[in-house]
């Protein structure tokens, strides 16, 4: 009787040896694979990733035991050629936005979408909707798929989480329009993730004006549409989040496993009213927001009533950590902050936050407080500016470590969203 003896290492070692000028380090008791002087290989912590890196490479060698499904675009480690990256890696990007096709075919003719409202100005134009003017800093807005992939190639991003545009949640809409919104809205993100399953996932938007057919349309899009979950505002039309009200809609988020992806509105948060000068509203109000919902889940006992409910938090969650010392201090001292059993810094590890943070500095500190585990690639496409690209640029921060940038670059999200 032949036995197969060879582990997913065993078969990893073999495909990585046979590419030319291959060398085989051990460190550690560990082995890593380099070629040209750099590493192109290695080990994940408990090996699972040595069988999928194994086909991986397999593919690009043309090995007729790889699968047929092997994804081509995985192979960096050709003949004669070190990948830039280890060939294991699949980068997850969780802030990638949307403006709905439909919103740009109202606009053509001249038509509404869902009460927003297009006006012809200075490069794409305005929309306005429920009092609120939105440009486009952006042109990438209206690219098409195929230009999105594109451009996702050059920044070396494999997955992105797609969202909405923020300003066009609709928060203000009667339930029923709001439900039309989020369905159309929904359908076009879901037919992305369907045409392209290795490359886009979705988060829906819901109609948050009623709780109810907010619950419908989660679960439509989580059970019918394969959503992972949903992008949410920092506030509901000036309702806050530890309203008692939103509690059956968290309970039924923590029981269908949805992401909730927090995000607020550049022109709709706590300073825009305050002052519309600057950039302020979007350099520091957006962050602001960021902070105080990571203060309201956690001091009004939302992360407390459902502990397996999954958040995530744009932009680091903004000063949110940064005030935690302080929060911990206001529920020292008041019987109405401890409605919470435990001060709010036990509960910050709850959340996920993303990268866009805007410094090394800060994303240091952000891991240091709560751990690499917790933070998630980001890069707020099509708004955010990287140089060269938001991947390359945690890849190469020098104050994280390899593990730590595999954590935030994929293997975290790959996990909260079962990819
Ligand atoms: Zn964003």
């Amino acid at each position: 009787m032949r036995l197969s003896v060879r582990t997913p290492v065993d078969r990893l070692r073999a495909i990585c040896m046979a590419l030319p000028g291959t060398t085989e380090k051990i460190s550690h008791g560990e082995p890593t694979w380099h070629a040209g002087g750099r590493m192109f290989a290695q080990l994940d912590d408990h090996h699972h990733g040595a069988d999928r890196l194994a086909v991986w490479l397999a593919a690009g060698l043309g090995d007729q035991e790889a699968p047929v499904k092997s994804d081509p675009r995985r192979v960096r480690a050709r003949h004669g050629e070190a990948p830039t990256r280890e060939a294991s890696m699949k980068t997850i990007d969780i802030h990638a936005h949307l403006v709905p096709r439909g919103l740009w075919q109202a606009a053509a003719a001249k038509r509404e979408w869902h009460g927003f409202r297009h006006e012809p100005d200075e490069g794409l134009g305005t929309f306005t909707g429920g009092g609120k003017k939105t440009a486009f800093s952006s042109p990438k807005v209206r690219f098409s798929p195929e230009e999105r992939l594109k451009d996702m190639d050059a920044q070396g991003v494999d997955v992105q989480v797609v969202s909405i545009h923020t300003p066009f949640f609709g928060y203000h809409l009667d339930g029923a329009e709001g439900r039309a919104l989020a369905r159309d809205v929904n359908d076009e993100i879901a037919g992305l993730t369907k045409q392209w399953p290795a490359r886009f996932a979705g988060l829906a938007t819901l109609p948050m004006q009623d709780v109810k057919l907010a619950i419908e349309e989660l679960e439509r899009a989580v059970t019918q549409l394969g959503l992972k979950g949903a992008e949410l505002d920092t506030h509901v039309a000036g309702a806050q989040w530890d309203d008692p009200k939103f509690l059956p809609f968290f309970k039924a988020a923590e029981a269908m496993g949805a992401v909730l992806f927090y995000h607020p509105q550049p022109q709709h948060n706590f300073l825009h009213d305050r002052i519309a000068k600057y950039g302020l509203f979007n350099s520091i109000g957006v962050i602001l927001d960021d902070a105080i919902v990571v203060a309201i889940l956690i001091a009004g006992g939302v992360l407390e009533a459902c502990p397996d409910l999954k958040v995530c938090i744009a932009h680091g969650g903004g000063p949110a950590c940064y005030a935690m010392g302080r929060m911990d201090r206001g529920w020292q001292g008041r019987r109405d902050a401890q409605k919470i059993p435990q001060p709010p810094s036990a509960y910050q590890r709850r959340l996920y936050y993303d990268t866009v943070v805007g410094s090394e500095k800060a994303l240091r500190f952000l891991i240091d407080e709560v751990g690499a585990d917790r933070v998630v690639l980001g890069s707020d496409w099509p708004f955010v500016p990287w140089h060269p690209s938001p991947v390359t640029w945690v890849q190469g921060l020098a104050s994280l470590t390899q593990d730590e940038k595999e954590k935030i670059l994929w293997r975290n999200l790959e996990a909260l969203l079962k990819l």
